[in-house]
C-alpha cells in the first residue's frame, strides 16, 4: 500500500518557485532516500509534506487522505514525524525529560508504541547519558536525541532531513547502525541526504532532485551502480 503519495506539487517561497511538478511515493515499510546537492529542493520537499511550505498546486496524501490545507501540527497528528536539519531539543532538560515531553499517542503509530526504554534500546548511548542536560551533548548525541524524541510521537512515517550533517565519521557510523535498527522495526522513512555513502545501505529506493525537479528515480542498487547519474546530480 502507498503510505505517502506526493503528486505533481509546486512549492514556493514568496515569489520564488522552488519545486516543479514533483511526484514521489513511499510504500509502508519502505525507506526512501531523497538525494541531491545543496539547494536541490530536498528540505523544501519535506517541508511541503509536513505543511510548513504548503504546495500551491498538486496533491499530497497519507494513506489516501489529502493533507491539503492542514496545519503542520495536524499533519503530525496523522502520523508523520519530522526531524528537521536544525536539531530542536530543550537544552535545559535532560535526555529523559526531552523524551517524556515528546510522548504522544496520536496517529495510528505503526506497531508497538515507543517508550523511553524502547528508544534507549535503539540508542544505548543515550541511556548512559539519560540524566544529562541536552544542551551539554555533542552534535551526534543531539542528532540521536532529536530522532529519539520524534519517535516518542509514534509516527508511522518518519521524515529525516540530512541526519548525517556535520557529524564526525565515527558518529556517522553509529547513527547508520541505529537507523538500520530503526528500519528493522518496520518504520517507514523518507530520508533527505547529500551523503550517498551514508544512506547506500539504508535505502530501498531513491529519488534524485536537481533544481526542484525529480531527475532520476530507481532502486538503491540501480542508483549505486549508475556512475553517470551520481556524477551528474551529486557531488560524488
Ligand atoms: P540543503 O542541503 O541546503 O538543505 P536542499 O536540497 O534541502 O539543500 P532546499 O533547502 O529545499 O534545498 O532549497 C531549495 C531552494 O530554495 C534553494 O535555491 C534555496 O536557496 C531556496 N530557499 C530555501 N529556503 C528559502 C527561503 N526561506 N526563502 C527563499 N528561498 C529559499
Amino acid at each position: 500500500m502507498r503510505l505517502l503519495e506526493v503528486s505533481g506539487i509546486d512549492s514556493y517561497y514568496g515569489d520564488s518557485h522552488i519545486l516543479f511538478d514533483l511526484s514521489l511515493e513511499v510504500a509502508a515499510g519502505e525507506v526512501v532516500c531523497l538525494l541531491g546537492r545543496n539547494g536541490a529542493g530536498k528540505t523544501t520537499t519535506l517541508k511541503s509534506i509536513i505543511g510548513l511550505v504548503p504546495p500551491r498546486s498538486g496533491q499530497i496524501t497519507l494513506r489516501g487522505r489529502s493533507l491539503t490545507g492542514l496545519a503542520p501540527f495536524r499533519i503530525a497528528r496523522l502520523g508523520i514525524g519530522y526531524v528537521p536539519e536544525e536539531r530542536r531539543i530543550f537544552g535545559n532538560l535532560t535526555i529523559r525529560e526531552n523524551l517524556e515531553v515528546a510522548r504522544r499517542t496520536w496517529g495510528d503509530g505503526a506497531g508497538e508504541p515507543w517508550t523511553a526504554d524502547r528508544v534507549f534500546d535503539l540508542f544505548p548511548h543515550l541511556r548512559t547519558l539519560r540524566d544529562r542536560p541536552a544542551g551539554r551533548l555533542s552534535g551526534g548525541e543531539q542528532q540521536m536525541l532529536t530522532i529519539a524524541r520524534t519517535l516518542m510521537g509514534n509516527p508511522s512515517l518518519l521524515l529525516l532531513d540530512e541526519p548525517s550533517e556535520g557529524l564526525a565519521p565515527l558518529v556517522l557510523e553509529m547513527l547508520a547502525t541505529q537507523l538500520a535498527g530503526l528500519r528493522g522495526t518496520g518504520l517507514t522513512m523518507l530520508v533527505a541526504e547529500q551523503n550517498v555513502h551514508f544512506v547506500s545501505e539504508l535505502g530501498d529506493r531513491v529519488y534524485v532532485l536537481e533544481k526542484g525537479m525529480v531527475r532520476y528515480q530507481g532502486t538503491m542498487a540501480e542508483f549505486v551502480g549508475n556512475d553517470e547519474v551520481r556524477r551528474a546530480y551529486l557531488a560524488v
